[in-house]
This record gives structure tokens, C-alpha cells and sequence, in this order.
């Protein structure tokens, strides 16, 4: 067993334009990994380095530390050789010492959510090497400093102690600049940054109990192993959880030489995207800091400058709301180093053409010397998305089917979202202008703390700045508004992978967490108070501001477009009204697969009619009242038609449970008792009658239209009614009539029976006639058994997967929320069956019933209609089994379509 685990390669070596890896080894290298790999190989200057496997990372789990570093040993060992024969520098050699980053990497980016430690390698001797091999006393106390900030904070758990307090090594820097009167910390002097070398080490021996490790062999150990740990820390089980990643992938490690950006005026360091990851255009941007490291960027401490001269001019002139130019935004890298800039210029190019995608890129310029850190695909919005993948297929770098499979088809959902309408902005009530870190509109009540996000429904997350620990908390609210940080901050990059507003960099805002105040301008905005954020425009804005529908880009209609050229199955949606038809109409919607007639009754003129039905003690009373509801239900229908426009419609026979539709409290009952000239006793009665223990497994259904067959023959009249009105006014309807629940053969043929007679019946009277369908959900595991002998008789089958989920789990659909959370928690389910369609099981009863029903029936037409036909990866498994139609909510038809293409695709 171990000779197996020992031959293995776990260590594979990047740098010098050559590499070990390349980028289609993601899963082993991780994504960090497998692109630096690539980069180096195509030529493009990364510091050399290496990576050791996710594998390792799985070892680790499971066979613990020791065993791990003495399987690693060697090959790290001949690892850190090469690096330092690349760079001419020696590990922990005091004289010309190398030092290098330690970074973790999984196989897809997940920002922030586990950690980094730079300039490891550092001791109280190497430091003074680093001084005189630099020159430069000062950068190499502060890199020292920072060295035992990071690795105190990664390796040795150092925290703050409270949510209201600060990080530990920060209060001690707070303490000297009080005590040396200065604000920065470029004015700390050398002497400063020794103390707090000193203050440092003594801060982790007094809370770790533990000296500072000086060796370096034993820093790099301690870090390797501190990135495999970070794989289940809280935030990154949480991040895994929220995007359904598994915890067996692992996490890569990446050790790096370290490149200084702190080396004085010649040294900077930035962040830059290919193409802006907020709107799609097609602009290079990005940020960057003079004299500073890598980290200083994303965690906002200051706010960046921009890259292109174009960009500075673009955020100066959205701030020119509050008149407040951003002077730090100035020079940008363009004007500042120009042949460096030009130089980046090209890089990014090649490396946008090489990946075909846009790219996020991370670079230090070391001295006048420009170095690649990293590039990955970068994170975007839904909007970015469509337009990203559009411009590249016009671009010729993908073709159409490459296009159609960089859309996240979930993420389209953002692009539905309600907007801010300008008409309703007062433009007094800007109280702040900030960065548009991530589009689109937010209005919620202000909190303070991550952990408090959920204190009220709508909540905007307002912070100095966000870290990682703030992610479950950045999801839960409605937007993000940070003082600090700017376009590549945290809190920027990680709302935009959500698709979440969010407006950075607002330094007018000054925010008092201690007495949960935000305070601009003279003016106060405490916790709970209302405030809306503007993602497109940086504008903060006091109170609610109204909303409108979102206008569809072009580039959306293309993708749509796109996926009707290459989907084979169709989508239809569940509609209940003629709006609801209108509005999927317009997203793409080919007729409607549900119609769930009962939601008709609810409303308040039709109610009173339908309690009258259900309240009749005898047939007769009964008829009287189905007559009242009958025009109703009809012009109901009609509009539908009308909307679908011979579309084909499916609308189900009434379902719920009679008991839904009486009134429960005393003063409704004694109205109703008033209104229909009855005693309260009478009515009392009648709802003692309805009430069942289990009403879910009741009477719905078929079962009542086989107890009260006059309910269908209305139904069944307002329908074809309906039908043959529409066909005078010259529109073509087929319509489908759906009997819900049934679960045996009879039960389909007493219902068809009563609908055939009632239709003859009407097209008697009428001397006319209309093509309709009888057809049956399959939503009881028995009906699924079933399929063969149902399809003898039925034309079409809808699978309802809400009941048949609820029936083949035996999880009631509404009150399975009790115990879902722990069972997801626990990972006894991996995700919500009421959402995500359980392929292996319930999943095989639509295979059966399917492949069954079509053994008798060839050319059966079988649809689903349960909320998973709006969910990607069911809909995936709907194409697979050859379903012809999937129908959702309106509002999910496009991501639908774009579900349906790729299914077909691939
Ligand atoms: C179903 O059960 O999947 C279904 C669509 O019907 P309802 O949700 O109305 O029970
Ligand atoms: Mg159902």
C-alpha cells in the first residue's frame, strides 16, 4: 500500500519557461496550479515555484501530517533546489536568501476563502541578509513584520477576540503609531518596524504559548500543512456548500519565490481583468498600488489607483455626483510606467487569446520588473456572462456551442432582477458616492456585522472593509457597501461571483462599528435604517427607491436565440393567469405545461362561490354554484389562450384538499354563514368534516372529481367552452386536460370518462368541434409502476415531481424544512430534493414510468412540470431520458432554454 502512495508524483516543479503541469490538469493541480503551469510553459514570466497535489491534500485528511511530509520530503526538497537555482538565491542562507509565498488552489477559485503566506523563509539572521542584499533596511523589517502578521494570523491562529475588536498585531501597530503620533504605516521607522518584530514574537509566545518558529524548513512545513487544514476550515466548507463543490476535491498548495512590490517607487503591484467583469465590456482595467504588496490590494487597506488612463477617467466621472474626484485615483499605471504598462498590455492579450476567456491577472512589478502572479478565468456577473461570451463568439476566439456553455444558466436569474427606475431617484437623497464594484440595485436596513445580516428581511452588509469570514453573512444581504477597496477589493470580487450589488471604496463613509453608526456628510444612519445602494453607478442613497423591470440586453436575446438553435427538448411553463402566460411569452415559453386551475378560485369574487359548492349538502345545490364559478373558470381559460396564441396549454382538474377553501376563523365562518343565509353551526360542521389528519394523502385529487364528478363536467366546460370561443375568433387551441393524482388505472378512466361525455356534450350544443387531449399527472410512485397500463388510455403524461419527491421520500413537501438543514449539514442528503431532482432514485420512477409508458404508447408525450423543471441539472437529466418538455415558473424559462441547449450539447 504505501510503496503505491509512494511512487506516486506529488510535487510538480514551474518557472523558467518551463513547467512539470499544464492547464488541463485543474482537478490534480488546482487552478492556481495548472495556470501557472501553463504560463510559464507559453513563456510568460511567473516566479518559479511549485505545486504539490490535491491528492496530497486527501492524504493528508485522512493519513495526518507526519505521514504526509515524509512522503513530500525529498521532492520538496529538489523543488526548493530548483527555485533556487532559477533565482540564484538560497532558502534560509542568511547571505542571498530566497524567499518564497506558500498559497493554497483548488480546482475551481474560490477567492479569499483560504489562506496565503508571504514572505516565508524569514528569521531573525535572514533578515539582515535581505539588508544588505537589498540595500533597503526598511523593506526588509517591514516584509519580516508582515511575514509574522501573515503566518501568526494563518499558521499560528492568531485572532481578534472579539467581533468588535481588532487583529491582534494590528492593536499593536495602532499602539505605536499613537505613541509615535503618526497615522501610516510607511511612516513607521526602521527602529518602529524592529520593535514591532519584537512586540510581535512576543504577542504569539503570550496567546499561542509557543515561540515563533524561526527555522525556515519548519515555517514552510507549518504553512503547507496550514493550507491543507484551511480546506475545512468554516469558510470554506460554507463556500463548498453554497456552491455545491464536494470536500474530496482537496486543495493544491503553490510555493512560489517571492517577487517584491515593496522595493520602493520602481515596485508596485496590482490586479487586472481582460475585460470588465461587472458590465462585459471589452476594456482592460484594473488597480494597482506603488510600493506595495499583493495583499494591500485585495484587502483595501488603500484605496488602489487605476491601470488605464481610460479607467481613472471612467470612475471620475461617475463621482462627479458628489463632485468629490477621486484624487488617489490618479496617475494610473498607464501614465506612471508606461513601458511597463505596455508590457502588461501584451500579456494580458496573449493570455485572454491562449485561455480564451477573460482573464483575472495578478502582477508585481519587482524594481522595474514585471511578473505574472496569476490568471484565472475571472469571476463576472450574469450580465458580463452574456455579454463576455457573446463578444468572444462575434470575436471569433469560441464557436456557438462554446458560447452557449460559458452561461451559468442560474446566474441569467440576475438578469431578471428589478432595477432602480430613475424616475424615482431624488437626487438630494445621494448621500455618498463609491465604486460600482458589482451592478445592479439594492434596498435594505443597514447592519454592521456579517453575522447579523439575517437580522432583518432586506439587509445592506456596510463595513470598512469585508474579509473572507464575512462571506455566509455577504450572501445572506441584499447588497454590499464597504468605505474601503476598490474594484478588486474582496468585497468586490466576491459580490460579483454572487451576482450580488455592491458599492466599494465609499470613503466618504465613516463607519463606528462600536456604536453601529454609519456617519457622512453631518449625517447619521444607524443599524436599521433604511438605505439603498446603486451597483451600476456607486450612488448610496438614503431610504427606498423604487424599482422597474430590467430591460433585456441584445446579447441576451442572442444567447436565447442560441438555444433554441441548438435545444431539442421544449420548454413550456406553469402558468396560472393570462399575465403569467404574457410574461413567459416573452422569455421564451412554448405553451403551458401546468395550469393549476384551484389558484383561480382563491380570488376574493370567486371564493364566496366555490364555499357555496363546497358548503351544498346535496348535488343539486352544488350545480348551482359550479354554474356561478363556470364563466368565470371560462374567461379565465380563454385568457390563456389568448396569451399562449396555439401554444399548446395543459390545464389540470382542481387538487387541493376542499378544507383549503373554508374559512378557519370564527368571524370569517359567521360571514359566510350571514352571506349564505346558513347557521354558523351549519358551517362549523362542514369545516369539522374537511379536517383530516393528513390532508397531503387525503381527498385531492382525482379523488375529488371521482367524489364530486360535477366539479370536472364544469371544468371540463369552461375548457372546451373556452376552446371552441377562441377558434371563432380564429386561434387554434389544443387543450390538454390533466387529471392530478392518479394512482390507479380506474381512477384515469373514470375521470376520462366524465371529460369525453362532458366535451361531446358541449360540442353537441354548440355544433361545433376542438382537438383536446386527456393525459395524467405522474406524481404517486404507483402511478409510475403504473405507466404501461396508464398510457393505454391516457394521450400524455406530466410527471409532478414536487408529489412524487414528497411521496417517494415520504418527506411531507411542507414540513420537510424541520430536518433538511441538518441533513444537508450532515451530508446525509447533498442537496434539497425538493429543488434539485434526486436522479437516483425518484429520478428512476420518471425513467420507468417514461420508458414504460412509451412501450405501449411510442409516440406518448411526456412532460415534467414539478418546480425541478427550471433547475439546471434536472433539466440535464430530463433531455437524457428523453423527455419532450420541461415546464417552470416564468421566470426560470430562459435559464431553461439555456439548460436544454447545453444538455444537447454535450
Ligand atoms: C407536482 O406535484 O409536482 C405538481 C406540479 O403539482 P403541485 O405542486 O400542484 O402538487
Ligand atoms: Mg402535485
Amino acid at each position: 500500500m504505501e510503496t503505491v502512495s509512494d511512487v506516486k508524483t506529488r510535487v510538480y516543479r514551474f518557472g523558467n519557461k518551463t513547467a512539470d503541469g499544464n492547464s488541463k490538469m485543474k482537478n490534480l493541480l488546482g487552478g492556481k496550479g495548472a495556470n501557472l503551469a501553463e504560463m510559464s510553459a507559453i513563456g510568460i514570466p511567473v516566479p518559479p515555484g511549485f505545486t504539490i497535489t490535491t491528492e496530497v491534500c486527501t492524504e493528508y485528511n485522512e493519513l495526518g501530517k507526519n505521514k504526509v511530509i515524509k512522503y513530500l520530503k525529498e521532492d520538496v526538497k529538489k523543488a526548493i533546489k530548483n527555485i533556487e537555482e532559477i533565482m540564484g538565491t538560497r532558502f534560509g542562507d542568511p547571505e542571498n536568501p530566497l524567499l518564497i509565498s506558500v498559497r493554497s488552489g483548488a480546482r475551481v477559485s474560490m477567492p479569499g476563502m483560504m489562506d496565503t503566506v508571504l514572505n516565508l523563509g524569514l528569521n531573525d539572521e535572514v533578515v539582515s541578509g535581505l539588508v544588505k542584499k537589498t540595500n533597503n533596511e526598511r523593506f526588509a523589517w517591514d516584509s519580516y513584520r508582515r511575514f509574522i502578521q501573515m503566518y501568526g494570523g494563518v499558521v499560528l491562529g492568531m485572532k481578534p477576540v472579539t467581533k468588535e475588536d481588532i487583529d491582534p498585531f494590528e492593536e499593536i501597530m495602532e499602539h505605536l503609531k499613537d505613541k509615535r503620533n503618526i497615522e501610516l504605516d510607511t511612516q513607521f521607522t526602521v527602529q518602529d518596524l524592529q520593535d514591532l518584530v519584537y512586540d510581535f514574537k512576543d504577542a504569539v509566545k503570550k496567546q499561542t504559548g509557543h515561540d515563533f518558529p524561526l527555522d525556515p524548513w519548519d515555517q514552510l512545513w507549518g504553512a503547507i500543512m496550514a493550507v491543507f487544514d484551511s480546506w475545512n476550515g468554516d469558510r470554506a466548507i460554507y463556500y463548498r456548500k453554497m456552491n455545491g463543490y464536494p470536500a474530496d476535491w482537496g486543495t493544491a498548495v503553490n510555493v512560489q519565490a517571492m517577487v517584491y512590490g515593496n522595493m520602493g517607487n520602481n515596485s508596485g503591484t496590482g490586479v487586472c481583468f481582460t475585460r470588465d467583469a461587472g458590465t462585459g465590456e471589452n476594456v482592460f482595467n484594473g488597480e494597482y498600488l506603488i510600493n506595495a504588496q499583493g495583499e494591500d490590494v485585495v484587502a483595501g487597506v488603500r484605496t488602489p489607483q487605476q491601470i488605464t488612463k481610460l479607467g481613472s477617467e471612467r470612475w471620475a466621472k461617475l463621482a462627479q455626483v458628489k463632485e468629490a474626484i477621486r484624487a488617489a485615483d490618479y496617475p494610473s499605471l498607464e501614465e506612471l510606467m508606461p513601458s511597463i504598462y505596455s508590457e502588461l498590455y501584451g500579456y494580458q492579450e496573449k493570455l485572454e487569446k491562449h485561455y480564451k476567456d477573460m482573464q483575472d491577472m495578478e502582477f508585481t512589478i519587482q524594481e522595474g520588473k514585471l511578473w505574472i502572479l496569476q490568471t484565472r478565468n475571472g469571476k463576472r456577473t450574469g450580465a458580463a456572462m452574456v455579454k463576455i461570451a457573446i463578444d468572444l463568439l462575434k470575436e471569433g476566439q469560441i464557436d456557438e456551442k462554446e458560447a452557449l456553455m460559458r452561461i451559468e444558466p442560474i446566474k441569467l436569474d440576475e438578469l431578471l432582477h428589478p432595477v432602480f427606475d430613475p424616475k424615482g431617484l431624488n437626487k438630494d437623497d445621494i448621500i455618498a458616492q463609491g465604486l460600482p464594484a458589482s451592478p445592479g440595485a439594492a434596498t435594505g436596513q443597514i447592519v454592521f456585522f456579517a453575522d447579523e445580516a439575517d437580522k432583518y428581511k432586506y439587509t445592506i452588509l456596510t463595513r470598512i472593509e469585508t474579509s473572507p469570514e464575512d462571506l455566509e453573512g455577504m450572501n445572506i444581504a441584499r447588497g454590499i457597501l464597504t468605505a474601503r477597496g476598490g474594484m478588486t477589493s474582496h468585497a468586490a470580487v466576491v459580490a460579483r461571483g454572487m451576482g450580488k450589488c455592491c458599492v466599494s471604496g465609499a470613503g466618504a463613509l465613516k463607519i463606528d462599528y462600536k456604536n453601529r453608526v454609519l456617519r457622512v456628510d453631518g449625517k447619521e444612519f444607524h443599524e436599521g435604517d433604511w438605505i439603498s445602494l446603486n451597483g451600476t453607478t456607486g450612488n448610496i442613497i438614503e431610504g427606498k427607491v423604487p424599482t422597474m423591470e430590467p430591460e433585456l440586453s441584445g446579447e441576451f436575446a442572442e444567447i436565447m436565440e442560441l438555444s433554441d438553435k441548438y435545444r431539442t427538448m421544449k420548454v413550456r411553463t406553469n402558468a396560472d393567469t393570462p399575465k403569467d402566460a404574457t410574461a413567459a411569452r416573452n422569455f421564451g415559453a412554448e405553451g403551458i405545461g401546468l395550469t393549476r386551475t384551484e389558484h383561480m378560485f382563491f380570488e376574493v369574487d370567486r371564493i364566496r362561490a366555490m364555499r357555496e359548492m363546497i358548503l351544498a349538502d346535496t348535488i343539486k345545490g352544488r350545480k348551482v354554484a359550479l354554474k356561478e364559478l363556470l364563466p368565470m373558470q371560462r374567461s379565465d381559460f380563454e385568457g390563456i389562450f389568448e396569451a399562449m396564441q396555439g401554444f399548446p396549454v395543459t390545464i389540470r382538474l382542481l387538487d387541493p384538499p376542499l378544507h383549503e377553501f373554508v374559512p378557519h376563523q370564527l368571524a370569517t365562518q359567521k360571514e359566510l354563514a350571514e352571506d349564505l343565509h346558513i347557521s354558523l353551526a351549519a358551517v362549523k360542521n362542514k369545516v369539522s368534516e374537511l379536517h383530516e389528519f393528513n390532508p397531503m394523502l387525503g381527498h385531492r385529487g382525482c379523488r375529488l372529481g371521482i367524489t364530486y364528478p360535477e366539479i370536472t363536467e364544469m371544468q371540463t366546460r369552461a375548457i372546451i367552452e373556452a376552446a371552441l370561443n377562441l377558434k371563432e375568433k380564429g386561434i387554434a387551441v389544443i387543450p390538454e386536460i390533466m387529471v392530478p393524482l392518479v394512482g390507479t388505472v380506474k381512477e384515469f378512466v373514470a375521470q376520462e370518462q366524465v371529460i369525453r361525455s362532458t366535451a361531446q356534450k358541449v360540442f353537441k350544443e354548440r355544433k361545433d368541434t376542438v382537438e383536446y387531449l386527456v393525459g395524467t399527472m405522474i406524481e404517486i410512485p404507483r402511478a409510475a409502476l403504473m405507466a404501461d397500463r396508464i398510457a393505454e388510455h391516457a394521450d400524455f403524461f406530466s410527471f409532478g415531481t414536487n408529489d412524487l419527491t414528497q411521496m417517494t421520500y415520504g418527506y411531507s413537501r411542507d414540513d420537510a424544512g424541520s430536518f433538511l438543514e441538518i441533513y444537508l449539514k450532515e451530508g446525509i442528503l447533498t442537496s434539497d430534493p425538493f429543488e434539485v431532482l434526486d436522479q437516483e432514485g425518484v429520478g428512476q420512477l420518471v425513467r420507468m414510468g417514461t420508458e414504460r409508458g412509451r412501450n405501449v404508447k411510442s409516440d406518448l408525450k411526456v412532460g415534467i412540470c414539478g418546480e425541478h423543471g427550471g433547475e439546471p441539472s434536472s433539466v440535464e437529466f430530463c433531455n437524457r431520458i428523453g423527455l419532450n418538455y420541461v415546464s417552470c415558473s416564468p421566470f426560470r424559462v430562459p435559464i431553461a432554454r439555456v439548460a436544454a441547449a447545453q444538455a444537447a450539447i454535450s
